[in-house]
């Protein structure tokens, strides 16, 4: 399969740049992930949803991918909340991890390559410390070791800051960062309690600094840099700025990062989403007030990444009524042109005959290689439901084997994007299942919710919704079931 030329606006040189990977049959692509201490906003989720993306359009655009999405599990809060609740940073992390790839599955975002975790990586962190040290780019205070970014004279290259106004020897080190303050950051923390979790290494005992775990990681994976980074905008300074630092101080020759991609944020009815506002979601707060993890993946990734993003429910409804009309459109054509059985089983491309969805087919994947035009490539999916519809309508049945047989597949193929339609008929009998057992099953999901088993809970939640029940929890805590639609 030939490959499908890509541009990107590449948050280094800030203009849209033809995408040249050094390998397209092994294109390297490094994600920030999260930080393992609650629940994944929907922020978070859309960020993760940018990933997906990017990762989906690529493999349609015949690239082969080998992809990183990094786990923090070491950073401040992470550290204060597990002191808090008296358990050690691996027990307390771990049922977020979890949480946190129940979510992805829950949107149908793909299983990447590599999901290193910091914890695991700390040999790494302190080799590029002991490389950045011999490069004279290291100083200690007070236990700590820091990066010196005026002995940097690339720093700021990547976000464009300004470091003229800096004073020398003004430090940062705590995990979370004022933006646009430019300053000295941490690379090695040395522990200041007993209870604080610590490393015994070559470099002093301690733990590391946020921004060194991505340069690690990225060196550890893929023993160069990437064709690839992204992450959301936030991200961009202080700590891609830190990283970049990190990484090409210590290996001065070597490119980093290719094209750096940033995903805008997500507001909520226009705002920052904050839980003193009332305004703050998590991905389960709204799977519990009845919606569709279809209809919030659909929702999140149709507009274009750089573009911020005002979620409201109402928007949500909306999304959801725009996903049905498609979704019909796709059993009329399976039904009208008894194709249930000719689904493909696996994408494999072909060329298609008929005039107009070639079109359509060459206009969507186009909309996906400039900058993963998401929006764009909706209205070409737009444009075949309508002229399916026409076609359904006006019992045209001269070329009708050729024409819906290739529409199935264009829907199928657009479906690797969306990952969000059926094609599949629907079972929605609930004969032999009484409402005992229902009952029975959503108290067993109540326990486990108890005992913080959020895995066993969804996993419940899925087994109904796999037999036609959905579940609904109330603010007071009761849940109710009924059959969906
Ligand atoms: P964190 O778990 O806080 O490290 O964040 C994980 C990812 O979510 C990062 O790439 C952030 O940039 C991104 N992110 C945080 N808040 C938002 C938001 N409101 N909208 C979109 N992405 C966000
Ligand atoms: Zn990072």
């Amino acid at each position: 399969m030939s490959l499908v030329p890509f541009v990107f606006q590449n948050s280094k040189s800030g203009k849209k740049e033809p995408f040249q990977p050094k390998d397209p049959a092994n294109v390297t692509i490094y994600s920030c992930g999260p930080t393992v201490y609650n629940f994944a906003h929907i922020g978070n989720i859309r960020s993760f949803l940018f990933v997906d993306v990017l990762r989906r359009s690529l493999l349609l655009g015949g690239y082969k991918l080998n992809q990183s999405m990094n786990i923090t599990d070491i950073d401040d809060k992470i550290i204060n909340e597990s002191i808090k609740q008296k358990m050690s940073i691996e027990d307390f992390t771990k049922p977020w991890t979890e949480a946190f790839f129940k979510d992805l599955e829950t949107v149908h975002v793909q299983k990447l390559e590599h999901y290193p975790k910091a914890t695991e990586s700390i040999d790494a962190m302190v080799g590029l410390v002991e490389t950045l040290q011999s490069n004279g780019l290291v100083y200690e205070k007070d236990g700590n070791l820091y990066f010196s970014i005026q002995k940097f004279s690339r720093y700021g290259e990547l976000s464009k800051i300004d470091v003229s106004g800096m004073k020398s020897g003004v430090r940062y080190d705590a995990d979370e960062y004022t933006k646009d303050d430019v300053r000295d950051f941490v690379l090695w923390k040395n522990q200041k309690t007993e209870e604080e979790k610590c490393w015994h290494t070559s470099i002093g005992t301690g733990r590391p600094g946020w921004h060194l775990e991505c340069s690690a990681m990225i060196r550890k994976v893929y023993g160069s840099g990437v064709d690839i980074h992204t992450g959301g905008i936030d991200l961009l300074f202080p700590h891609h700025e830190n990283e970049a630092a990190q990484s090409l101080g210590a290996y001065p020759k070597e490119e980093f990062v290719g094209t750096w991609l940033h995903c805008e944020h997500l507001l909520v009815d226009g705002e920052k989403m904050s839980k003193s506002k009332g305004n703050f979601y998590t991905l389960r707060d709204i799977l519990e007030k009845g919606y569709d993890p279809n209809a919030i993946r659909y929702h999140l990734i149709s507009a274009h990444y750089r573009s911020k993003l005002n979620f409201s429910l109402g928007k949500l409804e909306e999304s959801k009524t725009a996903l049905e009309r498609i979704q019909n459109t796709i059993y009329r054509v399976l039904e009208t042109g008894s194709l249930w059985d000719q689904v493909p089983k696996k994408y494999d491309p072909i060329e298609f005959s008929v005039p107009e969805l070639q079109k359509l087919n060459l206009e969507f994947m186009d909309s996906l290689a400039d900058d993963l035009n998401v929006p764009k490539a909706l209205a070409s999916v737009f444009e075949l439901v309508r002229i399916v519809n026409q076609f359904l309508d006006s019992k045209n049945s001269s070329t009708s084997g050729s024409f819906l047989k290739e529409s199935l597949f264009l829907f199928y193929q657009i479906n690797q994007l969306f990952a969000v339609f059926q094609f599949e008929k629907q079972v929605q009998s609930l004969e032999g299942i009484s409402e005992e057992w229902i009952l029975d099953q959503i108290n067993q999901r109540k326990t486990a919710k108890q005992n913080k088993d959020f895995s066993t809970a969804d996993k419940i939640r899925k087994e109904l919704e796999e037999k036609g029940i959905l579940l609904a929890d109330t603010k007071e805590g009761i849940t109710t079931w009924k059959k969906a639609q």
